[in-house]
């Protein structure tokens, strides 16, 4: 059997999981829409974000990897993104505070279980609370990677072994994990933990508007 097949068969198979998360997700109050490719995504993010004047960068590698920035920018939207080169901190914590009042916040999640309960853990806090309350808007791009099978212990499971050490790594952090690759668990005794703050949204909250993209591809961590 060739690679190809192989590949078709496997992508059949998250397809239908991913309809199965978001009939899940529609349920706790959430609009989803289910993406073949990250293309598809980023038409999807484009076309949501229309309306919008500013647009907030949490800082998720998933949005990134859609390279929107230029687009929007030309089309005169604010780009409002602390990962920008040559910021200075004060700069930096500036647009972290716009971003939760912005018109649209594009953000992923560190993971999202099979029966559509989101699972955050952040340090900084800014992009969870954005998630939570704030932003006219929120669209959440959530890879095929995110998805966990079990509960919320499964999800911070995924967590612990994935996006906390690695995107410790990424951000040149002074933590265990950035070292060895493998979480020690470091949140309390390190000032440089990326583990600060764990939420678990189990429906849309009140009064927010999040749309949510599910893609059929990996993307980000
Ligand atoms: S708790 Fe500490 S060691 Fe574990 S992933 Fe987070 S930053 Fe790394």
């Amino acid at each position: 059997m060739e690679q190809s097949t192989v590949d078709a068969m496997l992508t059949w198979q998250s397809t239908a999981r991913l309809e199965r998360v978001a009939e899940k997700l529609r349920k706790r109050g959430y609009e989803v829409t289910c993406c073949a490719t990250r293309d598809e995504a980023r038409a999807k993010v484009l076309e949501l974000a229309e309306g919008a004047q500013s647009i907030g960068f949490g800082g998720s590698l998933s949005v990134a990897c859609l390279n929107l920035t230029r687009e929007m920018r030309d089309a005169g939207k604010e780009i409002l993104n602390h990962g920008f080169p040559n910021l200075t901190a004060e700069e930096r914590d500036e647009i972290r505070r716009r971003q939760l009042t912005c018109d649209c916040f594009l953000s992923s999640v560190n993971a999202l279980t099979d029966d559509g309960i989101i699972v955050n853990v952040d340090g900084v806090g800014n992009r969870v609370a954005a998630m939570i309350y704030g932003p006219r808007r929120t669209v959440l791009v959530i890879g095929r990677n995110k998805l966990v099978s079990g509960d919320v212990d499964a999800a911070l499971a995924r967590i612990a072994e994935i996006a906390g050490p690695v995107n410790a790594y990424r951000l040149g952090c002074k933590t265990p994990c950035a070292t060895t690759g493998k979480c020690a668990n470091c949140a309390g005794a390190n000032d440089g933990s990326i583990c600060r703050i764990t939420t678990v949204i189990r429906q849309r909250p009140a009064w927010s508007d999040i749309k949510i993209l599910l893609v059929n591809e990996d993307l980000g961590l």
